[in-house]
């Protein structure tokens, strides 16, 4: 899984590999292997490698080397690096990456998504910021209201392009791109690279290099993996079922709301079941009451959102139950490494009603497998699951927090520096240059 090469080795520097052992990372990922040495060089690049792979790490450390080594900084309302990526969650994720990674360097980071004022991202904006990641239909608007210039930009990250295709962010993704100078390093990840993500590659990176890894083998592969078709009305006794069944010692069930995981403990209990939710509305205290009963196996079911769980550190799980299947594909891997951990073995099953169908198909995509059904139980909706067989699958429900405004209008000239890079020349912060200047498509 690991690289033979220390970060030192890669080339990297003191402050990020003294961040990097803060972490506890001993070595490079094999995509960070790959990817850093060309990146510190400045070169294009297409990496297809998915989330749980390191990828973020794998950019955000030689763009985190170019600023720290770099002088001068962002002017106002722009930034010098631009992340672009298809979700609130990763967003916030990968500014952190970079905060975490740049924690003994000097960096700035701003993030902007949609679903939320705009007037903080507005404000962190005016003085112009080193990163900025960015979700594509809200930096739109803010390019549109003039709050964000993107003619400073000197490293361009697509990252996910695949799902930003399938998420229809492609217009809003070139039209962004259209407004970056010509004259930029840009590196674009994809976990998957199907027919329009290839030409998007060809249109933006300049003889790039293709670094590709294949996805780990994680204790996923030791978890046994059912997708059960239910009517959304249904899922509640279907959960009870599956708890009153005699192997199920300890169990997660996922739900994708706070609402909803109070209801679901609070019916369990009703019909006599131990149960506990743990979610952000709950103080701490009961958060850890609820853990602790749940380790001490005096709670069966544990129902808990995404963001709860990740808090949790509990072996011996024999069951994670999606009562909801998330809608990022990530969540589900992270939501079923909870079980299988040290060696065991875990079972990962998931509800799937008509409307999930799509949060299916992308976790499939994702993960790169086929999610066996358990078409057994006394629920089972044969028609979800012939939607799902026969590709009738209904545009998933609207989600608060996919990042973005579908659409958007024309965008505002925002005037750019214009200052072009010269081949092994300096750039405004007077650092020397190996990146290729080749012409691009805009
Ligand atoms: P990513 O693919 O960027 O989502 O990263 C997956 C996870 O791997 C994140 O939790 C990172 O913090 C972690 N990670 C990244 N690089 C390393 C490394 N070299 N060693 C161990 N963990 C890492």
């Amino acid at each position: 899984m690991t690289s033979k090469l220390s970060f030192e080795e890669l080339g990297l520097i003191k402050p990020l590999t003294r961040a990097l052992a803060d972490e506890g990372y001993t070595h490079p990922t094999p995509i960070q292997d790959k990817a850093i040495p060309y990146l510190l060089n400045g070169e294009d690049l297409l990496g297809i490698a998915q989330t749980g792979t390191g990828k973020t790490a794998a950019f955000a450390l030689p763009i985190l080397q170019w600023l720290a080594e770099a002088e001068g900084g962002p002017s106002a309302r722009s930034a010098s690096v631009l992340v672009l990526t298809p979700t609130r969650e990763l967003a916030i994720q990968i500014a952190d990456s970079f905060q975490t990674y740049g924690r003994h360097s000097k960096v700035s980071v701003v993030t902007i998504f949609g679903g939320v004022n705009q007037n903080p991202q507005v404000t962190k904006m005016r003085r112009g910021c080193d990163v900025l990641v960015a979700t594509p239909g809200r930096l739109l608007d803010l390019m549109e209201q003039g709050h964000v210039k993107l003619g400073g930009v000197e490293t361009f990250v697509l990252d996910e392009a695949d799902r930003m295709l399938d998420m229809g962010f492609i217009h809003d993704v070139k039209k962004i791109i259209a407004k970056l100078p010509t004259d930029r390093q840009t590196v674009m990840f994809s976990a998957t690279m199907p027919g329009e993500v290839s030409k998007l590659a060809s249109t933006i990176l300049v003889k790039h290099k293709r670094v590709e890894v294949t996805p780990p083998a994680t204790t996923v592969e030791r978890i046994e993996q059912k997708v059960l078709f239910v009517d959304k009305k249904d899922k509640l006794e279907l959960l009870y079922d599956l708890l009153t069944e005699k192997d199920v010692t300890r169990a997660i069930v996922f739900s994708r709301t706070k609402h909803g995981a109070n209801k679901i403990a609070e019916q369990l209990v009703k019909f006599g079941l131990s149960s506990d939710a743990i979610h952000g509305n709950k103080s701490q205290a009961a958060r850890q009451r609820a853990l602790k009963g749940f380790r001490d196996g005096k709670v069966r079911a544990l129902v808990a959102t995404d963001i709860a769980a990740r808090g949790i550190d509990i072996d011996d799980i024999s069951h994670i139950i999606n009562y909801d299947l998330p809608n990022e594909p990530e969540s589900y891997v992270h939501r079923i490494g909870r079980t299988a951990r040290a060696g065991a073995e875990g079972k990962a099953l998931s509800f799937c009603c008509a409307e999930e169908l799509a949060y299916l198909r992308d976790i499939e995509r994702t993960t790169r497998t086929r999610i066996a059904m358990d078409g057994e139980h006394k629920f089972h909706c044969a028609g979800t699951a012939e939607m799902y067989e026969t590709g009738n699958i209904p545009k998933p429900p609207k989600q608060g927090n996919r990042g973005g405004r579908p659409g958007g209008g024309g965008g505002n000239r925002n005037g750019g520096r214009g200052k072009p890079r010269a081949k092994g020349g300096k750039n405004h912060r007077g650092q020397s240059q190996g990146r290729p200047q080749q012409k691009r498509a805009s």
